[in-house]
């Protein structure tokens, strides 16, 4: 009697059990350094982690000032994930105050770094802005995903379909690039920006940048440097210059005003734009730099 009775309501317990309050794993805790390295975390993470971006759309990473509320986040998050080659001066001790245990990665490990070269000899920096090379962003999503499913195993395969989905949109978005930028002669492939961000977009796809500013954005330019792009816009003839998010847009129009040239746009150099505006995901700010970029060049 009692197995029979057993097993009659052995099916009835079956039942019931995906009725019972499953509780779904809570997302893994991350934080981002910047807008644009938050994206892409977001697109590898999808619904298994939570990102929280430290420096915000339109936000300066070079020179930004992290928060109680960043502190509270990092102190809180498995993984701190950020671009290094010195974009992020703050974050060694905003790691160390907030007394983490999260793992910090860098992301560009295994990119090669671009030295920073002024009139043609090198100055010993390194060029921080690895992401405006599509190239260098594939190797930064790959780190990512490595990152997510060795701190959450139970979602790796999660991690690894978003990751190799999002990799294919890389591969065709740096067609698109190429072939946008090939159909300008060498001569139209010139520009002017505010400051030197564009370094390795320039070298992965054949344009020349130069910019009043350094590569960060904490010196001002000096007066000899800017009299000297002033005659060399002049000079060459170019009508390609543009301000950036990041940026004060004064000295770019001072600049653009006294060679002749009329300012061709905002470029999204160092963050996203806001929701809602033209660049705010990864994909979208390089199709808007790059389009703004050429309809600029087109006039050289
Ligand atoms: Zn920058």
């Amino acid at each position: 009697m009692l197995s029979r009775r057993l097993l009659l309501s052995l099916p009835a317990a079956l039942l019931l059990i995906p009725a019972l309050p499953v509780r779904a794993a809570d997302p893994l805790p991350v934080v981002a350094s910047f807008s644009i390295l938050g994206d892409l975390v977001r697109q590898v993470a999808g619904p298994d982690a939570e990102v929280k971006t430290l420096v915000g759309p339109d936000g300066d990473a070079h020179v930004y000032q992290p928060s109680p509320t960043d502190a509270k986040a990092v102190a809180g998050a498995k993984l701190i994930f950020l671009n290094g080659l010195g974009f992020e001066g703050w974050m060694g001790r905003l790691l160390k105050s907030s007394g983490t245990k999260g793992k910090a990665i860098t992301v560009t490990h295994g990119v090669k770094p671009r030295a920073a070269d002024h009139d043609g000899h090198d100055h010993g920096n390194v060029d921080p802005h690895a992401w405006q090379d599509v190239g260098n962003v594939r190797i930064m999503v790959a780190n990512i995903a490595n990152a997510l499913t060795d701190a959450d195993p139970a979602h790796a395969e999660g991690y690894k379909a978003r990751a190799a989905a999002y990799q294919a949109e890389l591969e065709t978005l740096e067609s698109e690039i190429k072939a946008q930028i090939g159909a300008l002669t060498a001569v139209q492939r010139r520009v002017i920006t505010s400051h030197d961000a564009f370094g390795y977009y320039g070298k992965a796809y054949g344009v020349s940048f130069r910019a009043p500013q350094g590569m960060n954005t904490d010196s001002e330019a000096s007066a000899k440097d800017v009299a000297k792009l002033i005659s060399q816009i002049r000079k060459e003839k170019i009508k390609a210059v543009f301000v950036e998010n990041i940026s004060d847009p004064r000295l770019t129009q001072q600049l653009a005003k006294e060679a002749g040239a009329v300012i061709g746009g905002a470029l999204y150099s160092d963050a996203l734009s806001a929701t809602g505006g033209p660049a705010a995901r990864y994909l979208d700010m390089m199709r808007h730099n790059t389009k703004t970029l050429v309809t600029g060049m087109m006039q050289n």
